[in-house]
């Protein structure tokens, strides 16, 4: 790993400080070859200050492609051509993931639309965004 990306790795697992933003774009702009010991580092940063436990999450999601959003990556958006079509899970079946995601011992259920936004109705008054993309 290059001096200046070391040193600063090396900062964050002594002291469990994250990078500033310069930091992070010298990792982004690392060289393929020294991805492996900038893992190693990203491990040892992780076992350090958080240890070895994870939280378990359940996804799913309640509606697949058709979305209005034009996001250009996503080959949910119903703007551009793509195989996804626009498919609605029925509501036992997401009570049976969660069961299913329960039954795995996670701690959390996540569920995802293709949809600008929750209807207005769901979602506190505050909320002033005409565009709240749910995904
Ligand atoms: S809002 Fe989400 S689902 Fe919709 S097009 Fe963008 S990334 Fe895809």
């Amino acid at each position: 790993m290059s001096d200046t990306v070391a040193d600063r790795a090396r900062g964050v697992l002594e002291t469990g400080t994250g990078l500033d933003e310069a930091g992070v774009l010298a990792v982004l702009r690392l060289p393929d070859e020294e991805l492996p010991a900038a893992l190693q580092l990203a491990h040892e940063v992780r076992m350090r200050w958080c240890g070895p436990e994870v939280e378990v999450e359940g996804i799913v999601s309640v509606k697949t492609g058709g979305c209005p959003e034009d996001c250009h990556f996503c080959s949910q958006s119903g703007l551009f051509t793509s195989p996804v079509r626009a498919v609605w899970l029925d509501i036992p079946a997401l009570v049976e993931a969660a069961r299913q995601t329960a039954a795995t011992g996670a701690t959390e259920f996540c569920i995802v639309a293709a949809v600008r936004g929750p209807p207005r109705s769901a979602t506190p008054s505050t909320s002033t965004s005409p565009r709240r993309s749910a995904c």
